[in-house]
């Protein structure tokens, strides 16, 4: 049969680090590559208790059909999760309990967004968003990044250019690829350029919870009196991703599209798995849960940097205050795609910067390294591969 894919689709790309992970069934490979949450972070022992629980409990209560927005009882456990340190979701608020928060960013431009229509970006950002935003057909303006957030000369002039955006994509905290944490007074500042120029925002924020230096900065959804702000939070990091669990905090009216679009992508999410969330989130200490994952994290990511420093020093790369990645940026002049194509050849895998630039073609000399994956060991290992890399390129 000879298939005919719509137009749309067509011009997708697979995601590039998909494909790199492809490679990953190479067990002499080390990977930087990826952005999975630790698996010795999850909490395997809960999950198993509290299925078999309900299961044998309450199995219908598990397994058969529910609404669209998410388990009722599931929703007022997130939302008093969502709120116990900040205000995120108001009274005008819903919360929709979704597949991932991959499901909100592909919810958000479908039900914001006609054919063509312009979607702010921070640029760069994370690949799978745009992905999800131009496979409703969305043009993306990419937005710079600076050290403490998005230019906001640059913001302010794609809210005010003819074609209004129709909302602006952020994710503020530990920034996936840069590790960048937008500052107290951005937020402020790109709140009040949303509600001047009547641009909501996409508050993307799977990593908020994954702090490991420096004090917590309110969401941008904290500050939010008009209904501007869709929150998207998720359970990918702090519980695990397979269970595919996210929660997305907007206003109300907005959440009646998003919810008949929930309808038609796969009607409810899967209530199994919502259960045991609530479980976890009522019946375990999830703080203390949080403190350990980032105790994991912060001694990875302390290890990265320190062995960077040491054996690297021509590397510039950010220090992340949380998350999962470190950007670095070769010398000024350096072929970041053979220094990524040579560390690939000696087993490393990094992912090109230019993956999470809106044009994938314009000139990048900078690399995305995770470090919640890798073994202590094997980032020990990696780094010196890179150090080799850099000295048989004369960097
Ligand atoms: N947003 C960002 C910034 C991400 O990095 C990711 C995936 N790592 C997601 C959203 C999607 O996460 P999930 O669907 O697992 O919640």
């Amino acid at each position: 049969m000879e298939f005919k894919i719509s137009d749309k689709m067509r011009n997708m790309k697979p995601s590039i680090i998909r494909e790199i992970l492809k490679q990953m069934s190479d067990p002499t490979l080390i990977s930087f590559a990826g952005g999975n949450p630790a698996a010795d972070s999850f909490p395997a022992e809960d999950i198993a208790r509290f299925s078999d629980e309900l299961l044998r409990q309450d199995p219908v209560a598990a397994l058969q059909y529910s609404v669209s927005e998410g388990v009722p009882s599931v929703r007022e456990a997130v939302r008093a999760f969502a709120n116990r340190r900040e205000r995120v979701a108001k009274e005008n608020d819903g919360v929709l309990i979704t597949s991932g928060s991959q499901q909100i960013l592909d919810f958000a431009a479908k039900c914001l967004c006609n054919e063509g229509d312009v979607v702010a970006v921070e640029n760069p950002a994370f690949l799978g968003a745009f992905n999800a935003f131009r496979s409703s057909g969305a043009r993306l303006a990419g937005v710079p990044m600076e050290d403490d957030g998005v230019n906001l000369a640059a913001l302010e002039a794609v809210f005010a250019a003819p074609e209004k955006p129709r909302f602006f994509y952020c994710i503020p905290n530990f920034q996936n690829p840069t590790g960048k944490t937008m500052s107290l007074a951005k937020r402020r500042a790109v709140y009040a350029l949303a509600v001047r120029y009547g641009v909501p925002v996409l508050e993307d924020d799977p990593y908020g919870e994954l702090r490991i230096a420096g004090g917590p900065v309110p969401s941008i959804k904290s500050m939010d009196t008009e209904g501007a702000v869709i929150y998207a939070g998720s359970f990918s990091k702090i519980l695990c991703p397979g269970m595919r669990l996210a929660y997305c905090v907007c206003d109300k009216k907005l959440m009646a599209a998003f919810v008949v679009a929930k309808q038609c992508s796969d009607v409810h999410t899967n209530v199994w798995a919502q259960r045991v969330c609530e479980a976890m989130l009522t019946r375990t200490d999830m703080d203390a849960h949080i403190r350990e994952i980032r105790k994991i994290y912060a001694a990875k990511a302390a290890l990265m940097m320190e062995q960077l420093d040491e054996k690297c020093p021509q590397v510039r790369y950010t220090r992340p205050e949380g998350g999962m990645f470190i950007w670095g940026t070769l010398p000024e002049g350096a072929d970041m795609p053979a220094f990524v194509r040579e560390c690939l050849a000696r087993k490393l895998a990094l992912v090109p910067g230019n993956a999470f630039m809106v044009d994938e073609e314009a000139p990048c000399g900078s690399f995305r390294m995770n470090f919640s994956t890798p073994t202590p060991e094997n980032i020990v290992k990696g780094v010196s591969v890179m150090a080799g890399v850099l000295a048989a390129q004369g960097l």
